[in-house]
């Protein structure tokens, strides 16, 4: 079984790798950068892999030791019953494969260890590249290709490192050790084998194309079935089914790619088995030649080899060592699959390490002190497009904020807003014009000052899956208990944390302790007024809360706002009015600007959308 195991677990790691991009037909290529790179990544294990393919050879050499043994022990043990030598020879054959096994651990073990580390130093390095990527490249991906990434392709590392790498090499010394082997033996019979192997290269390479087909198919199967999985199985995909009555017409299509991996499957191992049963009959088949070729050798010219001639020892050594090479050889003309398929795996992490940055510090970029900051904000002619050839979301757009000064960006739905805080955040870099805070262009700031002088509050509370208290410190890591509880107590929400089960240490998140909207709301607050910005950027929640955590947002909301330059997209009526500045958008512009009372006199724009929006809404604030 040995062979049919080995390619078997072959195609189930390619199929992991390459469950995220199937390989172009004709395989892939392998570019002399990426040899260069993996080899670095290797450099500081060096000292072990020299060690693996020191193993590596000795184990090959000992493959040959015992059939050499079995020669010797029927010609001279047996045949010429030299006990003494006997007893040595046997000794030799029970100590070979102690010392080889023994080796084989150990070389396991430095796999093992150089695998593993590559891998660690490779997810590390991927990990902390894709936190510093732009926002833009998260928008544009799916998160489980993001996913599968780390935890596939990063993932398949160890296995082409410990499998791929390690098998062709003690594929290599195998077959090469052996050959010799079998040369000093008998040339003559070499030959006749040797002549044998073209027959079993064309079916290996033959049956290895076929596999190669299915499993291809077999991994875009996959990829599609974990694709729609991760979709219609995702809190928002199965929302929407439900609301829509779609859970049929999903299982279905399930099904029916379910189907298709069946069949796949069942294919794959067919054609494995239909190999296996023409490698065991071929291994079954070329010793009966060899007998025969040897028998006719021996009956037919004895005179001419003497005892320089083809012995039985040799016969049976010759025999033994010839079953030993043609393994190693049918892995070895499957290998090429295999690397390409390793090479297209570092060429997949490589290709999300060299993803731009885009929004980095420029040299020499200013560090603003956070305790400088004044937090005067100004646009000038803004410009901005998410996508390259894609139309503009933001076009032209210049305002001043001075310290302290609320600004509420109004406007219905694709107006902007949001794009012009993502802008101000520096989440992307503009296309056209500038931002400055404080006069400096907010590129030739450092993006620690930046963000450590700004506070962006968005409207969906993203709970990490941590303590409260965690979750809290986001906004400021050192922050003494003292100060949390204060900026809780801002945020009206210090004696919801006490009623948790566990206080502070209470888990958050998707899978923790369930808080309320109005209550999430309020510890993003928190949050932000532990960080006490000078710039504040807010993205209002719409959802309406009920009037007690309406009213406790919203005194938290007026402690936030107090003193800082804040950016609001506003859907409180109460911060329209206490704005200094509201603009409203429409169609990533600037279309009216004023404060409510000298908007709501030009009955524009704004004054249609206060009445469609606003005007209902009761003014919590106008009781205080
Ligand atoms: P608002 O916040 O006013 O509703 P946005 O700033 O979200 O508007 O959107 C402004 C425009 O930019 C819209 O036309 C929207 O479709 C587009 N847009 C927003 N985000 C992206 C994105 N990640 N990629 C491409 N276009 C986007």
């Amino acid at each position: 079984m040995g062979m049919h195991g080995g390619m078997g677990s072959g195609a189930g790691r390619m199929a992991r790798s390459f469950a995220s991009r199937p390989t172009p037909e004709g395989g892939h290529p392998i570019r002399r950068s990426t040899v260069r790179r993996v080899a670095g990544a290797f450099r500081p294990y060096r000292g072990r892999v020299a060690g693996v393919l020191g193993i590596l050879v000795v184990v090959a050499g000992l493959g040959v030791v015992n059939p050499y043994m079995l020669k010797l022990i029927i010609d001279v043990g047996l045949l010429q019953h030299n006990i003494h030598m006997l007893l040595v020879f046997v000794g030799i054959m029970i100590l070979t494969p102690i010392i080889s096994t023994g080796l084989g651990v150990w070389q396991t073990y430095l796999n093992a260890v150089v695998g593993q580390r590559v891998m660690q130093d490779l997810r590390i390095a991927l990990y902390s590249h894709l936190q510093r990527l732009p926002l833009r490249f998260f928008t544009g991906t799916r998160t489980g290709e993001i996913q599968s990434r780390l935890a596939n392709d990063v993932g398949g590392v160890d296995s082409v490192i410990t499998n791929t790498a390690t098998n062709t090499v003690a594929n290599l010394t195998r077959a090469a050790a052996t050959i010799v082997g079998m040369l000093v033996l008998s040339w003559q019979l070499t030959l006749l084998s040797l002549a044998l192997m073209p027959i079993f290269i064309l079916v290996t390479v033959r049956v290895g194309e076929i596999r190669r087909r299915v499993s291809r198919d077999t991994q875009v199967t996959l990829a599609d079935l974990s694709a729609l999985a991760e979709e219609t199985l995702s809190v928002s995909g199965v929302l929407l089914t439900k609301v829509f009555g779609r859970e049929d017409a999903a299982q279905h299509r399930y099904v029916r790619e379910t189907n298709r991996l069946t069949a796949l499957m069942i294919r794959q191992q067919m054609v494995g088995r239909w190999f296996f049963g023409f490698i065991s009959t071929f291994f079954s088949i070329i010793p009966a030649l060899v007998y025969l070729a040897a028998g006719l050798f021996f009956f037919h010219r004895p005179g001419l080899h003497g005892s320089a001639g083809i012995s039985i020892g040799t016969l049976v050594a010759f025999t033994t060592l010839q079953s030993q090479v043609f393994f190693p050889i049918g892995q070895l003309l499957t290998v090429q699959v295999e690397i390409q398929g390793a090479f297209a795996l570092f060429d997949r992490i490589f290709e999300y390490l060299d993803l731009p940055l885009e929004i980095t510090d420029r040299p020499g970029a200013l560090s603003l002190p956070r305790d400088q900051v004044r937090g005067a904000i100004a646009f000038e002619d803004v410009r901005f497009a998410y996508e390259r050839d894609g139309g503009p979301a933001i076009t032209g757009v210049s305002f001043t904020a001075d310290p302290g000064q609320l600004v509420a960006l109004v406007g219905p739905s694709g107006a902007g807003k949001t794009t012009l805080t993502y802008l101000l955040a520096r989440l992307y870099d503009v296309d056209g014009g500038r931002i400055t805070l404080d006069g400096h262009d907010l590129r030739d700031l450092t993006q620690v000052s930046l963000q450590g002088a700004m506070a962006v509050v968005t409207q969906e509370t993203f709970l990490f899956h941590a303590s409260i208290r965690e979750n809290l410190l986001v906004g400021k890591p050192e922050a003494t208990q003292a100060e949390l509880e204060a900026a809780a107590r801002a945020a009206a929400i210090h004696d919801r944390i006490m009623e948790l089960p566990q206080g502070y240490d209470t888990v958050g998140g998707e899978r923790g302790y369930r808080l309320s909207g109005g209550e999430k709301q309020r510890i993003a607050l928190a949050r932000a007024i532990l960080k006490d910005p000078r710039v504040l950027v807010l993205d209002e929640a719409t959802s309406a809360l009920d009037t007690h955590s309406e009213r406790a947002v919203q005194d938290a909301l007026e402690r936030l706002m107090g003193g800082r330059t804040t950016i609001a997209i506003a859907h409180r009526l109460s911060t329209i009015l206490a704005a200094d500045q509201i603009l409203m958008l429409e169609g990533g512009r600037i279309v009216e600007r004023g404060t409510h009372v000298q908007l709501l006199a030009a009955e524009g724009p704004y004054s249609r959308l206060y009445d469609q929006q606003f005007a209902g809404q009761p003014l919590l604030s106008a009781a205080s």
